[in-house]
């Protein structure tokens, strides 16, 4: 048997239930783990080693006695972006170093009320700003496949830990990629829901327009699983939908026959151009494995059809200006007087000044310059409403594929993790890095990174589903038949 922090959540459930060990045994091989690696890896900012064997002793209790939930004792961790009660959320920046909240996210409760176990925060792109993990005040994540790579952003922490062993799930954020990215450039599963899937209660607001909160796991079974017990509507979330979710493990074995599979060709293509800044090549490797994940689904019996999403060049230029826009305004409250960390002023706006400067890192202070600029008067028509116009464009363009096709496969980023330094001081370019992630964002559809296998180098390569709105089911059933795992 696999040691205990290596086991999926599946495999801990039914370790756990047939007490082959128990839910402090995993826990601590979970802490274990996090001693030995974190030093290198930098996936946790908080470790919550003593409540965490006071909650396992609890889950035991409620395995003993029968009264246990679906996770019950399952060690699981947090994107630092994400409230929890009473444990320190930093959301990766020194303004909030000290904030503890008094609630716990409404999809956090939904698993601590089950008895999942707390381990600690993930580390994370400061607000969930970036694709690397560079942008944390608490230094870089490190790849547990190569720690000269990045994890991946923003949720880096959390795909690194869950990659590594450290913590068995991760919950985090997913705005334009931030989940879908790092668990490709980690070899983990990452999914992100339809927007308004899962209650936002309790994330950190980045772009409220955009945010979804979902799991990081090692399979797609998993995911499915954490699915099922985090959906649904929430009166403390006005934009949650409000029919109730669909049992996403009853069809999740059944077979792809007839499954219409679309090829979205933009994404094979040079994508970026002018409006987004600049291009890219899609990498050599990544189109190899996409390819053969294409083939694979061919075997399983499903229809391939390319088909065209022609706004996909306008995706990159139009969440970088939304997304800053949105930032801009939710960031607002972070002003040293209501949460956090407050910095001596000799006025009240010298407070909120200093306070804002020394705890926000550069690239926060740079989308709120962006996104303040594009929403001033004078500016907001150029900028912020044509984005918007631009976003119903690229939500059409899905629209109509969805008319023809189930799912759509893509790669999940043009290349596999690159190196800690490599694109941090060019923000552009670190923005051309969700070329492949955010139209789905934009769209508000869901979608998931599904390992796929490995380059020469040994990185992974994580591909696409991208499913209509709340088809969540259809994109699970695909991803269980071609993840690779290892
Ligand atoms: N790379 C994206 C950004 O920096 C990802 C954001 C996210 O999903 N939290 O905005």
């Amino acid at each position: 048997m696999s040691k205990l922090n290596e086991l999926t959540i599946k495999e801990a459930q039914e370790g756990l239930r047939s007490k082959k060990f128990t839910a402090v045994e995993l826990t601590q091989a979970c802490l274990d783990r996090i001693k030995e690696r974190n030093k290198d890896i930098n996936a946790f900012i908080t470790v919550c080693e003593e409540s965490a064997l006071e909650e396992a002793r609890i889950a035991d209790g409620l395995l003993n006695s029968g009264q246990d939930a679906p996770l019950t004792g399952i060690p699981f961790s947090v994107k630092d972006a994400i409230c929890t009660a009473g444990v320190r959320s930093t959301g990766s920046a020194k303004i909030l170093d000290n904030y503890i909240p008094p609630f716990d996210a409404t999809v956090i409760g939904k698993i601590r009320k089950q008895g999942g176990v707390l381990l600690g925060k993930n580390n994370c792109d400061a607000f969930g700003h970036g694709a690397s993990n560079e942008n944390s005040m608490y230094g870089p994540v490190r790849n547990p496949y190569d720690l000269s790579k990045v994890a991946g952003g923003s949720s880096g922490g959390s795909a690194a830990a869950v990659a590594d062993n450290m913590s068995i799930f991760s919950i985090a954020e997913d705005t334009g990629g931030s989940i879908r990215q790092p668990a490709s450039f980690c070899g983990m599963a990452g999914f992100r829901p339809t927007y308004g899937r899962n209650s936002r209660f309790g994330i950190m607001p980045m772009a409220s327009s955009l945010d979804t909160v979902g799991p990081i796991t090692k399979t797609v079974y998993d995911s499915a699983l954490i699915m099922q017990q985090i959906a649904g509507a929430d009166s403390l979330d006005a934009t949650t939908i409000v029919d109730s979710a669909p049992d996403y493990l009853k069809n999740f074995e059944q077979d792809l026959k007839g499954m219409r599979v679309g090829i979205p060709k933009e994404y094979f293509s040079a994508l970026g151009g002018p409006a987004s800044g600049g291009e890219f090549k899609l990498d050599d490797e990544v189109k190899e494995i996409t390819a053969k994940q294409i083939d694979k689904l061919k075997e399983l019996g499903c229809t391939i059809e390319e088909i065209s999403l022609p706004h996909t060049k306008y995706a990159i230029a139009v969440y970088y200006i939304l997304v800053p826009s949105e930032d801009s305004s939710n960031l607002g409250r972070l002003d040293g007087i209501r949460y956090g960390s407050r910095q001596k002023g000799k006025d009240l706006y010298d407070l909120y000044a200093t306070s804002r400067a020394e705890g926000f890192p550069e690239e926060v202070k740079r989308r709120i310059l962006i996104g303040t600029y594009a929403l001033s008067a004078g500016y907001y028509d150029a900028y912020y409403k044509k984005a918007q116009t631009v976003r119903t464009l690229i939500k059409k363009d899905f629209d109509e594929a969805f008319k023809k096709v189930d799912v759509l496969i893509t790669p999940t980023s043009p290349f596999a993790a690159f190196g800690v330094g490599e694109k941090k001081d060019d923000p552009l370019a670190m923005y051309l890095a969700d070329v492949m992630v955010s139209p789905a964002a934009i769209a508000g559809v869901p979608a998931l990174s599904v390992p796929s296998g490995k380059n020469a180098a040994g990185l992974p390569i994580g591909v696409q589903i991208i499913g209509s709105r709340k088809n969540e089911e259809a994109i699970f059933r695909v991803g269980n038949k071609i993840e690779i795992r290892g």
